[in-house]
């Protein structure tokens, strides 16, 4: 069995209760040593098998996985944040129906939440913005033209852009053929939820040269809307003068 299992942002004790359960059982763990925190190890039992992917290529990572299930063992393939965000999973999960091999995810925080955290923040602000946009710029992997940075950024909604950290001139340019103007507020979140997590609060306007003077080129995100800023409606589910399913009008003063 293999298990796929989100590590969370980077803080070792945001792994999933699950997730912990399942790394302290491990036979063999294959880890994405790129950016999984290799603290996370620490809860492996001593004698654990450990492999790490960013030195691996798929066809190495399946043949772990052969090998380790033909003996009966039990794998965990640990990722960064949650699986299914930018994981690549699906292609490994593939190989491994291909071999007949049963696997199981388990959820993991991604960073865009570890981020939220860091900003003290809230991405879903009533008379602000209703949507999260996750996004990238396009690099080794290309973005589907329909999906290009600036056609996104005419809803003008909360935007949150992975892998970009190194073209943050041409993030900005592009969100500012959309909704965006120089004013928007923005945000460079650097290995949230990390000891060495850095926030860089600037504006579109300021995007670029914020980005440079702060060193910042990966494991980053870029942060972008107005939930950045001061302005929002309250919501209705705390509202006294609003009744819901569980709360009666009245009844709680
Ligand atoms: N599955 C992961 C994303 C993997 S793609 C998740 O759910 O978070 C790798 C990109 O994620 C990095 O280039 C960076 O943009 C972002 N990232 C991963 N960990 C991060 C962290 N702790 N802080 C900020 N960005 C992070």
């Amino acid at each position: 069995m293999v298990h796929f299992v989100g590590a969370g942002p980077g803080a070792p004790d945001l792994i999933t209760v699950r997730g912990a359960e399942l790394l302290g059982r491990a036979d063999i763990v294959i880890y994405a040593g790129s950016l999984v925190n290799p603290a996370l190890l620490g809860l492996c039992r001593d004698g654990t098998e450990i492999y790490n992917s960013a030195e691996m290529t798929l066809p190495e990572v399946k043949d772990v996985c052969v090998r380790g299930h033909a003996e009966g063992r039990e794998i965990v393939r640990l990722h960064t944040g949650d699986a299914s965000i930018y994981g690549a999973i699906r292609e490994q999960m593939d190989e491994l129906a291909a071999e007949g091999i049963p696997y199981d995810n388990v959820p993991g925080v991604s960073s865009f939440c570890g981020a939220a955290a860091a900003l003290q923040a809230e991405y879903t602000l009533p008379g602000i913005s209703q949507s999260v946009i996750i996004t990238r710029m396009a690099g080794k992997t290309p973005v589907p033209e329909r999906e290009a940075l600036e056609s996104l950024a005419v809803h003008g909604a909360t935007m949150v852009i992975f892998l970009s950290a190194g073209m943050m001139k041409e993030v900005a340019e592009a969100l500012l053929k959309g909704a965006y103007t120089e004013s928007t507020p923005a945000a460079i979140v650097y290995k949230a939820t990390w000891p060495e997590q850095k926030i860089v609060h600037c504006t579109v306007g300021t995007l670029a040269s914020a980005g440079e003077a702060s060193g910042i080129r990966k494991t980053a995100l870029i942060l972008v809307g107005d939930f950045l800023g001061g302005g929002y409606e309250r919501s209705r589910l705390y509202d006294p003068g609003f009744e819901t399913e569980f709360r009666k009008g009245g009844n709680y003063g």
